[in-house]
């Protein structure tokens, strides 16, 4: 019987080579784009090529659960943007955040955070609390850090933060806490946005899902190790649990990244005129922006550590805008979670992530049914001005 496979086989068997690669064809050229390889395993020649594996594994490939070609090199570049620290890619930004929690609580850890923050990681940390005892303490100051100082603390500080894009000022929270371990989730800041290199921060992380993938079609996270014992443990974290991106989001990831800084810069292009329409609006009672109207206080902050302050604003409209109704009249900005594509997205955060809550327990997060986020996209200008337009109608 005529068997593909074997024709296949035989093809490769001649010419020694794995399934796949070409055995007919002369390459002159090269491709322009990566190949993406789906491969879950590699194949190995000899025992000694194993070994020398094992001697190299965290800069080499056997298993894609642990590490792959086109991985590698995402890792190299995320490396490459972060002082040319150890990278890990995810395949989300929960994955990386979890992951860096798991390899690194133990039972005498406290963990502590930040006022308001994506609402996902506190749940990480409600559980480990409830399940574990570890302690967490959330701060609204830098003045409780005093008598927190100790090498079982772990304090993860989002910056600018949601959904008010306010900023923690790290060099202070690193002198008032020495011996703890810092983790700083970027995710609002986007890539290349510290003047300051990140100093005083062991681990570096985001989600690519939202500025770094751009275009809402792929979920990744980042991890960026300040030495190499803290990379090898989240290395194992990620080997043990699972929890690598897959290749196909590696490639999408890379094609990402070479549009990255043409859409970071249409897009802060775009919000220069959302925020002017924004202040200009008299039905706008308050406008959140890193640095900026309600957090203006944070300027010096803000100029010292980033270079600018992304593409998302939060606001509180007054009472007599429609906002409900508005919302669904627009055309095309999209009701959606997430930011930093694109699509310019818009969101009621108390709808969005907080349903069910009553507003008492929403206030407490400084949200109501009045404070919208909206995440400015690529679109034309006059696109998101009228979109805008409608989102403010008044009764
Ligand atoms: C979205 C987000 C995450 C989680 O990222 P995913 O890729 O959605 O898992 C973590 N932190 C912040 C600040 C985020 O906005």
């Amino acid at each position: 019987m005529n068997s593909v496979t074997q024709v296949i086989n035989e093809a490769h068997l001649s010419a020694n080579s794995t399934l796949g690669k070409c055995t007919e064809i002369e390459v002159y050229g090269e491709p322009l784009n990566p190949s993406i390889n789906y491969s879950s395993a590699y194949a190995f020649k000899t025992i000694e090529e194993l070994g020398a594996y094992h001697e190299n594994k965290f800069d080499s490939v056997r298993y894609t659960r642990d590490s792959s070609l086109i991985v590698r090199q995402l890792e190299h570049y995320f490396g490459l943007m972060h002082s040319d620290h150890s990278a890990l890619m995810f395949n989300s930004g929960m994955g990386a955040i979890s992951a860096c929690f798991s390899a690194l609580v133990t039972s005498k850890s406290r963990i502590v955070t930040f006022g308001s923050f994506y609402r996902k990681s506190l749940s990480i940390f409600l559980s480990y609390q409830k399940n574990f005892g570890i302690e967490y303490i959330n701060v609204l100051g830098l003045e409780e850090l005093e008598n927190l100082n100790s090498k079982d603390t772990i304090v993860l500080i989002e910056s600018p933060s949601n959904p008010f894009l306010e900023l923690v000022d790290i060099k202070a929270v690193r002198s008032a806490l020495p011996d703890a371990t810092i983790i700083l989730d970027t995710t609002f800041q986007g890539l290349l946005n510290s003047k300051s290199g990140y100093q005083g921060i062991d681990i570096v992380l985001g989600s690519c899902t939202k500025y770094i993938g751009g275009h809402n079609d792929l979920l990744a996270g980042y991890v960026v190790c300040q030495n190499k014992s803290l990379y090898s443990k989240v290395w194992d974290e990620r080997s043990m649990r699972g929890g690598i991106i897959d290749n196909q989001s590696a490639y999408l990831l890379l094609r990402s990244l070479r549009t990255y800084d043409l859409r970071v810069n249409k897009t802060l292009d775009n919000m220069s005129h959302v925020l002017k329409f924004l202040a200009d609006s008299s039905v706008v009672e308050s406008i959140y922006y890193p640095g900026q109207y309600e957090n203006a206080a944070q300027s010096g902050l803000f100029e010292s550590e980033h270079y600018h302050g992304g593409g998302v604003v939060t606001f509180r409209v007054s009472k007599n805008v429609t906002l409900n109704q508005n919302l669904e009249t627009l055309c095309s900005t999209k009701m959606a979670p997430s930011f930093g594509a694109v699509d310019s997205l818009v969101e009621i955060p108390m709808y969005m992530s907080h349903w069910g809550k009553s507003l008492d327990e929403v206030k407490k997060l400084g949200l109501d049914e009045r404070t919208v986020r909206f995440s400015v996209g690529n679109e034309p200008i006059q696109y998101i001005l009228n979109d805008l337009v409608k989102l403010l109608k008044i009764k």
